[in-house]
């Protein structure tokens, strides 16, 4: 019986050198906000690509590397135009259920390695597809210093009976200063939204930042 203490003692203790967590918003006075979109490159992709330039906001891409591979040309225009790219995985698997840790650093590093080389950045961030993670993520995460997000504002934008009107109050309604909202390109309803939520959100005073952006800003101010 003490070993089986002792033995849940150390696992627990290496757990908890790892960072095994995930953002899900970041504390900020400073009214910034984040909007992030999954699976892309997609189709739809063009077009938020330019709303934004048109309203100057920043945005964070989690990308999928097979969609890389068949679109290289808009991850080096979300890197040229101030966005901010993250990995969502190479064919978006349920991670938790590859059975080994080797597939998922294959997921992780293939995408990693596909960004790198089509638009020229290192990602900083990681969104597990359907925020599904284990151990075995963090893990891998960890050795390539990437940061697990997931958000505080879900539009459940991936139903195929949404409507424009549901994502805009999902994403709008008591938003505040730090939260992540979460949003796929791939969406009409999301697209079709997109301007209402610019002009409501700005209406609320915040400013559209990518994620790392709000990290550096929110830490900045504490010190
Ligand atoms: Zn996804």
């Amino acid at each position: 019986m003490q070993h089986q203490i002792l033995l849940a003692l150390i696992s627990s203790f290496a757990t908890s050198l790892f960072a095994s967590t995930d953002i899900t918003h970041i504390e900020t006075q400073q009214p910034l906000v984040c909007l992030s979109f999954d699976d892309g490159p997609s189709e739809g992709t063009e077009e938020l690509l330019d709303l934004f330039k048109r309203e100057n906001v920043k945005a964070t891409f989690f990308v999928m590397g097979k969609y890389v591979a068949k679109k290289p040309e808009l991850c080096q225009r979300m890197v040229a135009e101030g966005h901010e790219i993250g990995n969502h995985s190479y064919t978006h698997p349920h991670l938790d259920k590859l059975g080994s840790i080797d597939a998922i650093r294959q997921e992780i590093e293939s995408t990693q390695a596909i960004i790198e080389s089509s638009a020229g950045v290192t990602p900083l961030l990681f969104r597990a597809p359907y925020l599904d993670t284990n151990a075995d993520v963090y893990t891998v995460l960890n050795e390539h210093n990437l940061v697990s997000v997931h958000a505080s504002r879900y539009t459940s934008d991936w139903k195929s009976n949404i409507t424009a009107d549901e994502v805009f109050k999902a994403a709008t309604e008591s938003a505040k200063a730090g939260d992540i909202i979460l949003m796929h390109g791939w969406s009409p309803a999301t697209r079709e939204a997109m301007p209402r939520i610019i002009e409501n959100l700005r209406g609320k005073g915040l400013r559209f930042v990518t994620v790392s952006e709000m990290r550096t800003l929110a830490s900045a101010i504490k010190k």
